[in-house]
């Protein structure tokens, strides 16, 4: 049992995890160490799934999805497709102390976070915005029919030393997605969702794909039956997959964080997918799940592939053809 404890997807969940672990560690609220997390992932421009540096859909716009829960009232805020704003996560968090009006889109959304004050600026980097002139050159010649490769989403999970849990995520989706095109980010239930009686989940992966199942509520009800985070989360996911494949003929890919209340954590998936995750008396660190012959085998991240990550992350883009 930890008194407190965060998981969240990707490497680029390192430093804002880091940093929620320090402010949990001082007897701070899971729900600022979430937030403040996600926005630190948000801001980075090399993180190029989320916030500032997050890459446009097709018409070179940066559209972004974020969500809030909180797991001790269920309040939920949610925002999808909204452009111009830093830091979709904490419009989400406002938006979960409305009791009606609570997930919004686009403009509405917009002239929400206008009036509250919320930090307008162009998300569009110089690095995403060459990513996405490639992609288009790349569409013409090689005739791509699917030029979706490219996403992810911080998803960040918290438990603090009130037992309080909560659940955060933010994401550009697909990249050259159709505007308009709202993925499971924002969407409870199967994006992510938060019970304090019982812990949180959150999704990262093919989003179209994600909503068939509604996962992450899935997994904290696999939760509530009596399985460890691990066990739930690695069932979920693997169970839908083999569900999607023989229904719809076949499964994107689909990640998924799990937390409990008393700090244990796990993940499941049906591709290589690395987080992080740290708590009391455990400092942050990055592991890699991968799906081998459909169990989920988990090791540390090797100095050699953290600094693989950091090197590309960074490389200038012409390098990187
Ligand atoms: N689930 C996100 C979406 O579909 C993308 C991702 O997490 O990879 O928008």
């Amino acid at each position: 049992m930890k008194k407190w404890a965060m998981i969240g997807t990707w490497r680029m969940a390192l430093e804002g995890i880091q940093e929620g672990l320090d402010m949990l560690s001082k007897g701070e609220t899971s729900g600022d160490a979430v937030e403040t997390a996600i926005r630190m992932t948000e801001d980075n421009p090399y993180y190029k799934s989320v916030g500032f540096g997050g890459l446009p859909n097709e018409n070179c716009e940066v559209e972004l999805d974020g969500a809030w829960m909180d797991g001790d009232t269920l309040a939920v805020g949610a925002v999808a497709s909204i452009k111009d704003f830093a830091n979709p996560v904490s419009i989400a968090r406002r938006l979960s102390k409305e009791r009606f009006n609570s997930f919004m889109v686009g403009k509405g959304a917009e002239d929400f976070a206008h009036k509250e004050g919320f930090e307008r600026k162009n998300m569009l980097t110089p690095r995403a915005k060459r990513m996405w002139e490639l992609k288009v050159q790349e569409i013409k010649e090689k005739n791509l029919l699917s030029p979706y490769d490219g996403h992810d989403t911080v998803c960040i999970l918290g438990v603090d030393n009130k037992g309080s849990v909560v659940s955060g995520t933010s994401t550009s989706g697909l990249f050259m997605k159709r505007s308009g095109r709202v993925g499971d980010s924002p969407v409870s239930g199967s994006g992510f969702y938060a019970d304090s009686e019982i812990g949180a989940a959150a999704a990262t992966g093919l989003g179209e794909d994600i909503m068939k199942g509604c996962l992450s509520y899935e997994v904290v009800k696999l939760m509530e039956s009596g399985l460890s985070p691990q066990e739930a989360a690695e069932k979920a996911v693997t169970d839908f997959t083999r569900k999607l494949r023989r229904k719809y003929g076949k499964a994107g890919a689909i990640s998924v964080v799990a937390l409990n209340n008393k700090g244990e954590y796990g993940v499941g998936t049906n591709v290589e997918f690395s987080y992080v995750a740290g708590g009391e008396g455990e400092e942050a660190k990055v592991y890699i799940a991968n799906w081998v012959d459909e169990k989920v085998v988990i090791e540390l991240a090797s100095k050699e592939w953290l600094d693989k990550y950091e090197k590309r992350i960074k490389t200038p883009i012409e390098e990187l053809k």
